[in-house]
């Protein structure tokens, strides 16, 4: 891998400039971190509203690069997209998230795992056949699987997608909608992949209780989520009084610092053992 990338290197070297060859080491680098095994999951507890039941949790990835630290996902996440790589970074994600809940489940303490996909991975013609493969390799019944998708994905390929989230669905994997509202919502989307769960996301957290617009429009989020029979989770909550706004709004799930960070597997497992019970 080593080699091809220096040839390319060569090969467009003339015209190089600075961005460009920055967005070309990192990518390199990154395509090194996959065979090298600097990529983790970390993992951010779910809890139902009432705090007393944890009820999933979501794999986040995490790069340890060995000169910079720690990367952000923001930044290599896009520049994964862009260039493919997202599509072998994805596999390894929904393998080792696969690995990890059938850890727990052969624990005696399952929990639900949601992954987040991109665009690239569900453009794949191949990928049902990939998921079914992992929950097979990890005996994993797909109940304990979730799979995240953002509204700006489920648009781009509209047609590829639909026929893989039914497939998801009539096999009984969860599936979330991402980020909701932030993206072009059209509340058709919600319609033909009826998932089961809506994420609110942060930036209409983040204001709460205090912001008249957010507050209307988290209300409204899980009025019409709950009229079409679905759950909704709020990302990002941080403080009791957003927890409390949400509680009486009739949200269902919370996510965010104030009940848990991202964190690694064997800190879950020691939360698990404290914090379940159905
Ligand atoms: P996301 O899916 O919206 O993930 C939630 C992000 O919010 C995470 O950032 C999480 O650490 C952060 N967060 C959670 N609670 C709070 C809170 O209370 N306050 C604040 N300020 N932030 C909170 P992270 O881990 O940096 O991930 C950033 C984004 O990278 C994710 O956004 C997701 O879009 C992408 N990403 C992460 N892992 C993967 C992956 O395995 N595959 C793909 N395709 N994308 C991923
Ligand atoms: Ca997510
Ligand atoms: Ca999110
Ligand atoms: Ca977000």
């Amino acid at each position: 891998a080593k080699a091809q990338g220096r040839g390319r290197y060569q090969f467009f070297t003339p015209e190089l400039n600075a961005q460009v060859a920055e967005r070309l080491t990192l990518e390199n680098h990154l395509r090194q971190a996959l065979e090298r095994q600097q990529l983790h999951l970390v993992y951010q507890p779910q809890f139902a509203i009432d705090r007393r039941r944890l009820v999933g949790c979501e794999a986040l990835l995490r790069w340890q690069h060995p000169e910079q630290g720690l990367i952000s996902p923001a930044r290599f996440i896009p520049l994964a997209e862009e260039t493919g790589l997202i599509v072998e970074i994805g596999r390894w994600v929904l393998d080792e998230a696969c690995r990890q809940a059938a850890a727990w489940l052969a624990a005696g303490t399952p929990l639900r795992v949601a992954v987040n996909v991109s665009a690239r991975q569900l453009g794949q013609p191949d990928w049902l056949a990939e998921v079914e493969a992992a929950l097979a390799r990890h005996r994993l019944p797909s109940c304990w699987l979730e799979l995240e998708v953002t509204e700006s994905t489920l648009m781009e390929d509209a047609e590829q997608a639909v026929r893989h989230l039914q497939a998801f669905k009539e096999r009984g994997i969860h599936l979330a909608v991402d980020d909701f509202g932030t993206g072009y919502s059209s509340l058709t989307y919600l319609k033909r992949f009826s998932p089961d769960l809506i994420k609110i996301d942060r930036a209409f957290v983040m204001n709460l209780p205090h912001n008249r617009d957010d507050a209307a429009i988290v209300s409204a989020i899980v009025q019409l989520a709950e009229a079409l029979g679905m759950q909704t989770l709020a990302e990002g909550v941080e403080s009791e009084e957003q927890l409390d706004f949400l509680a009486q709004a009739g949200c269902d799930v919370v996510q965010g610092y104030l009940t848990g960070r991202p964190q690694n597997a064997a800190e879950l497992t020691a939360l698990l053992a404290t914090s379940r019970g159905l």
